[in-house]
Formats: C-alpha cells, sequence, structure tokens
C-alpha cells in the first residue's frame, strides 16, 4: 500500500508516521530527513540542499526527485511505502505517479491533516528532533528526556532545527500555500483523498488516520 501524508509544516506527518510504519509494513519516505541526512555528510549535494532548507524555500524538483528514484528502487520500499513531505509540487506529484506506474503501483491514499496556523507556528517552534533516528518531541506536548537521551535509539543528539523558527516558518508556511497545496487537488481530481482534523492528542489523530486507512 503507498500512502501519502499531507499538510503544512508542522502538522505532524513525521509523528504520525512513524506511528505507522509497523502496521503498514511500509517505510516511512521523508524527503525532508533524507534531505537532513545528506547535509550531515557534508556531500556538495547536501550543501545544496542547505541552500534551500535554511531559506525555507523548496528544493528544486529535479533534485527531490533524483533523491525519490533512489529511494524507491531500495529493497525494503519495494512493497509499498508512507511518502511524508513528498511531494510537495504538482511536478513531483506527476513524477512520483509516473515512478509508482512503472513499478505497478500508485498512491492508494492521501491523508491529509488539517491544522490551523496558529496551532502550526506552536508545534514548529517547540520542536525538537534526535538527528540520529529522527525521533521528533515537542516541548510542551511530548518533552525530549531531561537527561537528553533519545527514548528510540538512546542517542543524545536531540536539537532544535535551525529552520524552526517563527521567521522562516512564515517563508515556509508560505511556500506551502503557493507550490504544496495544489497537490490537493491533483489527487482529489481521483477521489482518493480524506482530509482529517490533525488538532488534539497524538492518540486522538493516529485513531482518526487509521479510521481514514479503513483500519
Ligand atoms: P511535520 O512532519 O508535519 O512537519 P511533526 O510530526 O514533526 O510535523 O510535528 C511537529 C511538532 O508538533 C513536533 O514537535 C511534534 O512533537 C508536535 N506534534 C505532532 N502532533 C501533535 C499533536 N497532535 N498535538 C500537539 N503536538 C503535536
Ligand atoms: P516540515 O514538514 O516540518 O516543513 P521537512 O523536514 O519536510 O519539514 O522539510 C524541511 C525542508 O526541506 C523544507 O523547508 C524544504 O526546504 C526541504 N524539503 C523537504 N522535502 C522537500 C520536497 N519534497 N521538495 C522540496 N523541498 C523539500
Ligand atoms: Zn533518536
Amino acid at each position: 500500500m503507498d500512502i501519502l501524508l499531507f499538510g503544512p509544516p508542522g502538522a505532524g506527518k513525521g509523528t504520525q508516521a512513524k506511528l505507522l510504519t509497523e502496521e503498514l509494513r511500509a517505510p516511512q519516505i521523508a524527503t525532508g530527513d533524507m534531505m537532513r541526512a545528506e547535509r550531515q555528510s557534508g556531500s556538495e549535494l547536501g550543501k545544496k540542499f542547505d541552500e534551500y532548507m535554511s531559506a525555507g524555500k523548496l528544493v528544486p524538483d529535479d533534485l527531490v526527485i533524483e533523491l525519490i528514484r533512489k529511494r524507491l528502487s531500495q529493497d525494503d520500499a519495494k512493497g509499498g511505502a508512507i511518502f511524508d513531505g513528498f511531494p510537495r509540487t504538482v511536478p513531483q506529484a506527476e513524477a512520483l505517479d509516473a515512478l509508482l506506474a512503472s513499478m505497478g503501483r500508485q498512491i492508494d491514499r492521501v491523508i491529509a491533516l488539517d491544522v490551523p496556523l496558529s496551532a502550526i507556528v506552536e508545534r514548529v517552534v517547540g520542536r525538537r528532533v534526535c538527528l540520529d533516528c529522527g525521533q521528533t518531541y515537542h516541548v510542551s506536548y511530548n518533552p525530549p528526556p531531561s537527561d537528553g537521551v533519545c527514548v528510540s535509539c538512546k542517542g543524545k543528539n536531540i536539537v532544535q532545527r535551525k529552520d524552526d523558527t517563527e521567521e522562516v516558518v512564515s517563508t515556509r508556511f508560505e511556500q506551502y500555500e503557493a507550490m504544496t497545496q495544489p497537490v490537493l487537488a491533483h489527487y482529489q481530481a481521483r477521489g482518493i483523498v480524506k482530509v482529517i482534523d490533525g488538532v488534539g492528542e497524538l492518540e486522538a489523530v493516529t485513531a482518526r488516520l487509521r479510521e481514514a486507512l479503513g483500519r
């Protein structure tokens, strides 16, 4: 099954995707996480990603599509995936459709998390992430352990992302409205979109997600 989690920055896509991977037996494919890993490696490609990410701008489509093409060729992604933070533009969605079609697959369901802008800013600014495994925390809603040790991987690299500031998030939200929102219409035309309320306890949102997936 191929599922796409859709929503503005900070909507809870990554948090929910991680909770679903076991149940759906499909990996989370998060282009933001993949780009941060590339940036950590210090490569030229990583530096290129950083130019855009630090400013809250979208990375150019050709670079993103190449990243996804490689990722989908890996064994763990052969039976389906949970896409998180991708596609973010209509050309990316078209490229994904073509890649999946060449593997005899298609996006089965798009779940859009509906979260108002006021909540988005609070979520993004309070977010903390584990650099080693991508586990997400929130200073108020899901505080990182006081000893700084990640609950998922036992690493000690829980940090605030440098693009998780009020200033950069406003650019990210503008990019979302201008470039990413049209992606929903692309899938709505196929009748596979379900919009769910993304506000409330983590578990409540997970329950809505399961219901939308018919589980
Ligand atoms: P996205 O992947 O959509 O950018 P994340 O999953 O990283 O979003 O969540 C953004 C922030 O909001 C994180 O700090 C996360 O812990 C927090 N968060 C996620 N879901 C909820 C929720 N239902 N209520 C409150 N905070 C949440
Ligand atoms: P969030 O969902 O919390 O906004 P992500 O981790 O998904 O954050 O993305 C962080 C940054 O990485 C984006 O602001 C953008 O610069 C870049 N990025 C991630 N995924 C894509 C994508 N599919 N297309 C273009 N840029 C991307
Ligand atoms: Zn970790």
